[in-house]
């Protein structure tokens, strides 16, 4: 086995990482189908290096996710991508996420619409959340410490939910938030594997499924998550 130093290496300038969002905007998202200019154009902007522990901002860019902390990781580039671009914003949007980990999804989707709830459950990646979205000026972005499987009723109804952490069924709070004809975007089985689904609250109060993609995300603790 080849072991890579990258420890040798100068930390990278801002050209630098620039050009390495633009290769991974290229190859990792538009190479895989993601279309939607503006999920694009979000990923092109927001620096994801930014958000990593400063052990790993060399692997900012890869094509994986990475841990930041507390068992929990920052999603592949690709998976942030596809959940932004099936929730389809257009940019009047309030949301809510659900799992705001170190504030990385939620500084895209400040980008992406009016105004962004992100909430979280353990209280140092809160705090991490909140430092990274204040140093950056995301000011549409409020970080929420508490349990996000019971939702956030205080700003509810939400026109867009979005759930980083894997759910064992959809919990009914989430869906209780949602304004008629939104969607909620919620990866949904058993820790090791889920499939992405995409529920949407009709006005008549029924709800309408898609099974997007197979993922495998950290499990959502709490009242409605995983026991
Ligand atoms: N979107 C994040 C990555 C999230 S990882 C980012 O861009 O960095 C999933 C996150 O969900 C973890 O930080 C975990 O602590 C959080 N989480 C799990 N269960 C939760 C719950 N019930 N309420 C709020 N956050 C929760």
């Amino acid at each position: 086995m080849i072991w890579r130093d990258d420890s040798a290496k100068d930390p990278p300038g801002a050209q630098d990482w620039e050009e390495q969002r633009r290769e991974m905007v290229r190859w990792q998202l538009r190479g895989r189908g993601i279309h939607d200019e503006r999920v694009l154009g979000a990923m092109g902007r927001v620096p994801r290096q930014e958000f990593v522990p400063a052990s790993l901002r060399h692997r900012s860019y890869d094509d994986s996710p990475l841990p930041i902390g507390r068992g929990q990781t920052i999603s592949q580039p690709l998976m942030v991508a596809t959940m932004l671009e099936e929730l389809g914003l257009q940019g009047h949007e309030r949301v809510l996420e659900v799992g705001a980990g170190c504030g990385y999804q939620a500084a895209l989707l400040g980008e992406l619409c009016r105004e962004v709830y992100a909430i979280e459950i353990i209280p140092e990646l809160a705090e991490m959340a909140r430092t990274n979205l204040a140093r950056l000026g995301h000011a549409n972005v409020e970080v929420v410490l508490g349990d996000g499987s019971a939702g956030y009723p205080a700003k509810a109804p939400y026109d867009g939910i979005i759930v980083a952490a894997a759910a064992p069924h959809v919990p009914a709070p989430l869906v209780e938030q949602l304004a008629p004809g939104a969607p909620l975007l919620i990866p949904v089985g058993a820790w090791w594997s889920q499939v992405l689904q995409r529920v949407r609250r009709r006005s008549d109060g029924s709800t309408e499924t898609e099974k997007l993609v197979g993922c495998a995300f950290v499990p959502l603790v709490g009242e409605h998550g995983i026991p």
